[in-house]
Formats: C-alpha cells, sequence, structure tokens
C-alpha cells in the first residue's frame, strides 16, 4: 500500500473553519474485518474520531476529519455492514466482533447494547451514513477474495445507492502478485462499480473530473461563430485568420459543413475556430429563403454542440430574431461558454460615449437568456476589434473550467442565506441549506445539499444564482445549481 498511501499536506488556513456538518461526506462500508477501521484512522490520521452532536447521529458511526490537498472531508466508518436478513449465523457473528471493533472509544455498555439491537441497527446506521454521503468506499479484502457478504453489500449499494459515487477499493494488496489475481474476482460485483485498486483515486471522483480536462496540455478550446445568414460570420472569419500569421494548420472537421481552423492567440493560447459558414452559399443556391435560415440553425446547432465557446453574431443595426432566441437557448442548455458579437458597429451614426451602454441595454432586454455573456462590438469589414473576440473567448473558456474552493463557496453561499434566508411555506416549513459543493466544471456545477428542495423556490434559486455571479463571476459561463434533498 506504500505507494498509494494518501499524501497528506499541510492544512490550508482557508479550509480549516469549515465546520464539520457542513463537509462532504465519505462512508466506508464492507464487511467486518476488511480494514475500514484501519482506512478510516488512516484517513483521519491524528483528527481523533469525532462523534458530531446533530439530531439522528448517534454513537454507532465514528466521524473524523481528512482533507486532500485544499480540500476537507468528513469521513465515516459504519462500523460493519451487510443485508444482514439474508446472512449465515457466522457471518453474523464476525458482525458483531467488528462492530464492537468498530466501535473503540465508546463504553462497553453502549457497545453491549448495540451488539443487542443488531442486526436492524447496523442496516439503519449505515443507511443513513450512506445517504447522507456524496462518496461511498466499499471496502473488499484482496486476500480473502470475494465472499458472499461482498456480492451482498454490492446488491445493496447497487439497489439503493446507485446515484451516489461508489468506489470499489480492494484493500490488503501488498502481495501484488496475489492480490491482483484476487483482485480481479472483484470485476464480478457489477459495472456500476468503479474498480480502483488503493484510495489515492477516490479523491479525485470526490471533485469529480478534477483530473479530466484540467490535466490536459494539449486541450485547445473551440470557439463557433454562428448567427443569422449575412450578420458577417465569414468577415469575422477571415480578419481573424487574417490578423492572426501563426495559422497552425487547418484541421478537417468532422461534419462535412464546418472546416475547423487552429491558430494561436495574442497571448498564446490556442483555438480551433469552427467555421459554419463557408457552406451557406452553396445550399442558398438550391433553396428558398426560408430553408436556408431553417437550415442554417441545424448547422449551428452541430458546431455549438462541438464547441467549447460560441460566438453569437447579431448585426447592430438588425432586431434579435426567432433564430437568434433557438441559438441562445442551446447554448444555455448545452452549457457552452458564450459572448455576444455585435457586429456592423461601422453602421451606427453618430456614435457617441452611450451609444455601447444603449445597445447593451437592448440586446441584454432581448437576450435575457444570455445575460452573464460579455459583449463584444466590431467591424469586421474594417478588422476592428476582433481580436477582442479571441480576447473574450479565452476568457469565457477560463471561467468555464474555474473552481472554487469549498471553503470560499460555502462562506458564499450562507452569507446570501443569510441576506436572504428562502422563503417560509405556509406550513411554517423553512429550507435549510447544509452544504455546497462544486461537483464539476464546463460548466461550473453547483450541488447544494439542503433539508428539501421542494423548499427553494424557483426565484431563490435565480437569487442564488445571481449572487454566486456577483461574488464569484463565472461570466460568459452558463452555471449548474443542483439542489438535493437529505432527510
Ligand atoms: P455571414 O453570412 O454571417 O457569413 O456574413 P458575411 O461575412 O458573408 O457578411 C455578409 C455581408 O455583410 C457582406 O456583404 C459583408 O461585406 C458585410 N459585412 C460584414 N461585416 C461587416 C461590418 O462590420 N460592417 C459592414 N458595414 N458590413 C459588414
Amino acid at each position: 500500500q506504500k505507494e498509494t498511501s494518501i499524501k497528506r499536506r499541510k492544512h490550508k488556513s482557508s479550509a480549516k473553519n469549515i465546520p464539520d456538518h457542513l463537509l462532504p461526506r465519505v462512508t466506508i462500508v464492507g464487511r467486518p474485518n476488511v480494514g475500514k477501521s484501519a482506512l478510516f484512522n488512516r484517513l483521519v490520521g491524528g483528527n481523533k474520531a469525532i462523534v458530531v452532536d446533530e439530531p439522528g447521529v448517534t454513537r454507532d458511526r465514528l466521524y473524523g476529519r481528512s482533507f486532500w490537498g485544499d480540500y476537507e472531508f468528513l469521513v465515516i466508518d459504519t462500523g460493519g455492514v451487510v443485508t444482514i436478513s439474508k446472512l449465515h449465523d457466522d457471518v453474523m457473528e464476525e458482525l458483531a466482533i467488528s462492530t464492537t471493533i468498530g466501535m473503540e472509544g465508546i463504553p462497553l455498555a453502549s457497545r453491549e447494547a448495540a451488539v443487542a439491537r443488531m442486526p436492524s441497527m447496523i442496516e439503519k446506521q449505515a443507511t443513513f451514513a450512506v445517504e447522507e454521503s456524496s462518496v461511498i468506499i466499499f471496502l473488499v479484502d484482496g486476500q480473502a477474495g470475494l465472499t458472499a457478504a461482498d456480492v451482498e453489500i454490492g446488491d445493496w449499494l447497487r439497489k439503493k445507492f446507485s446515484h451516489k459515487h461508489i468506489i470499489l477499493a480492494v484493500n490488503k494488496c501488498e502481495s501484488p502478485r496475489k492480490g491482483s489475481m484476487q483482485a480481479s474476482e472483484f470485476w464480478s460485483l457489477g459495472t456500476d462499480l468503479v474498480d480502483l485498486l488503493g484510495f489515492r483515486h477516490f479523491l479525485y471522483l470526490l471533485y469529480q473530473d478534477y483530473a479530466d480536462v484540467e490535466g490536459k496540455e494539449d486541450f485547445v478550446p473551440a470557439i463557433a461563430i454562428v448567427g443569422r445568414p449575412n450578420v458577417g460570420k465569414s468577415s469575422i472569419l477571415n480578419a481573424l485568420v487574417r490578423e492572426d500569421r501563426t495559422i497552425v494548420s487547418p484541421v478537417s472537421g468532422t461534419t462535412r459543413d464546418a472546416i475547423d481552423t487552429e491558430f494561436t492567440g495574442p497571448d498564446g493560447q490556442k483555438f480551433r475556430l469552427i467555421d459554419t459558414a463557408g457552406i451557406r452559399r452553396r445550399v442558398a443556391v438550391a433553396s428558398s429563403g426560408s430553408t436556408t435560415e431553417a437550415l442554417s440553425v441545424n448547422r449551428a446547432f452541430r458546431a455549438i454542440r462541438r464547441s467549447d465557446v460560441v460566438a453569437i453574431v447579431i448585426e447592430a443595426m438588425a432586431c434579435i430574431t426567432e433564430q437568434d432566441y433557438k441559438i441562445a437557448e442551446r447554448i444555455e442548455r448545452e452549457g457552452k461558454g458564450c459572448l455576444i458579437v455585435v457586429n456592423k458597429w461601422d453602421t451606427i451614426p453618430n456614435k457617441n460615449q452611450q451609444t455601447a451602454t444603449y445597445y447593451e441595454q437592448d440586446v441584454r432586454d432581448k437576450l435575457r437568456l444570455l445575460s452573464w455573456a460579455p459583449i463584444v462590438y466590431c467591424t469586421a469589414i474594417a478588422g476592428h476589434s476582433v481580436d477582442k473576440i479571441i480576447d473574450a473567448a479565452g476568457m469565457v473558456e477560463k471561467e468555464r473550467k474555474r473552481r472554487l474552493t469549498t471553503a470560499t463557496l460555502n462562506q458564499l453561499v450562507q452569507e446570501a442565506v443569510v441576506f436572504k434566508p428562502p422563503p417560509r411555506t405556509r406550513g411554517g416549513k423553512r429550507g435549510r441549506v447544509y452544504y455546497c459543493t462544486q461537483a464539476a466544471v464546463r460548466p461550473p456545477t453547483f450541488v447544494f445539499f439542503v433539508n428539501d428542495a421542494k423548499l427553494f423556490p424557483e426565484t431563490y434559486r435565480r437569487y442564488m444564482e445571481k449572487q454566486l455571479r456577483s461574488s464569484a463571476g463565472f461570466s460568459g459561463t452558463p452555471v449548474r445549481l443542483l439542489w438535493r434533498s437529505r432527510r
């Protein structure tokens, strides 16, 4: 286990003030004697096991704080867990012993009482612990191999908790050959379970997709330039490519209707441009005006799907149309970054300092859906300000993969709740936010663990998003707020 052991870093001061009840939780489950206590102690280290003082929590579960880098979480040791009803007597006995061992530090009398209340108590405790956790570590013994109890626990987890992150951790693999041979048996526990040797990886999963795109150095964000016919998409593309002398290579698109061009922006950041304009003329020859519009929407949709950031181009003198709404909706739904490009800025007569402000208000009114998107004004035919599109796209892509620390996030959320608490229902019930965690990037996704998601009306959810944006930014990217009830 040496090479897979968790490297501990020093506590960051920013992270250590989060109260226990706000931390994400990781529960360790498994049949007796697989090493749950050892793993628990290993994770918790010097942080003594604590008994959390909150309603419904009994002493049959041990809690301890642990961390990975900046990320703190609470580890829960369930003592022993099995779907007891089906188990044989010998397993029951083993279970009783293990539960007692799992309760070190708890007075003997309570331990005996706990054992006496088995088996229903253990399953109840385990269920409770698992329900309140974001991640479950299902620990098995690599030397003993797969046992009937493992299979039952696996079934139990799969049936009841398939929506959670379940990590199968194979312990006792210090004799590698034997360990890996045995480990392969555990694949039979099911495809829903993630099979991992060692524990390191589960921490990545806890803050999911951390290792995903962020880890890829050669990742090149794709920008799609979309908009109605004649707004100036081709002109923008030409201006960008002409201005930029460091075109790397044309990359052939995956669809026939778009040619991608890779190029390097002013600050060295590489981009891929998805050109949706090129084919239009050929189509236009053969079809009527309305068909052309419809075709161009579909083409835009396909380009949006392949992109990371969408530049939606509108014409300064023209209105925003149905087609623009459709595109805006699609961008939001697919979680893509977005900037609004107001082209043909030269056609606005008598511009003064207020012109842009006036325009901005008008665009914001008409495209409320994209209220978070930055606006860029340019004159593509003269090559004016087109580089601003690239600057903005780079910024948007950064925001789209930005991650808040759990500490910052929870502080922000709690402040927002104090400033404006969720409304009270007629029955006097009120929503409570236990904690919030950023579960993903691209787009930034936040999970709010609350007492009852129904107690958070749409208006309150919008308020929370607004607060999040005003305190933490995320300009140019949709954000997702997910509300999860925890009883
Ligand atoms: P696309 O269909 O969106 O690709 O639009 P094009 O790039 O083909 O441009 C449509 C027409 O608008 C062409 O005649 C361009 O010369 C013109 N155009 C493009 N950009 C500008 C601009 O910034 N100002 C003005 N006045 N005309 C422009």
